[in-house]
């Protein structure tokens, strides 16, 4: 499930599905491999500079369309504040409920946690999501 992105992957994986290339389109892809877990206000707040005609929306589609390829996934927690991230590693998540950053954390004891999910083999798990949440290192000193 390991799969590392890069701007050329992406861009000929978006070819490889149809999608059309627009500079707007690589922008989007430019600032997820860029910023981490960033908000589609805050991609969009990045490009207009570059792109002055840019929409709200047209980010947004953007970002529906890389999920539906499955290059990005949403990090669901209420659809205003929902986060992005390109969906190249399996891991979990930590929010700080101080700074509001999110931290990746790497997955352990993965297998008791599939045993979990799929009730021990009955069930077919095709995702899994697991977010911690607290006070970070830095907002705890
Ligand atoms: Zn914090
Ligand atoms: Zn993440």
């Amino acid at each position: 499930m390991a799969v590392i992105w890069s701007k050329e992957s992406i861009v000929a994986r978006m070819k490889e599905e149809g999608l059309r290339i627009t500079p707007q389109r690589i922008q989007v892809v430019e600032l997820l491999l860029e910023l981490p877990h960033p908000t589609a206000d805050r991609i969009y707040e990045a490009m207009v500079g570059k792109f002055p005609h840019v929409s709200p929306t047209t980010v947004y589609s953007t970002l529906k369309l890389l999920i539906e390829i499955g290059i990005a996934r949403e990090l669901a927690n209420g659809s205003k504040s929902s986060r992005f991230e390109l969906a190249e590693t399996d891991h979990w998540h930590f929010r700080c409920r101080l700074c509001g950053r999110l931290f990746n954390l790497e997955p352990d004891n993965r297998e008791s946690l599939m045993a979990a999910g799929t009730d021990h083999g009955r069930f077919q798990v095709d995702g899994c999501r697991v977010e911690f949440y607290g006070v970070c290192a830095m907002c705890r000193e």
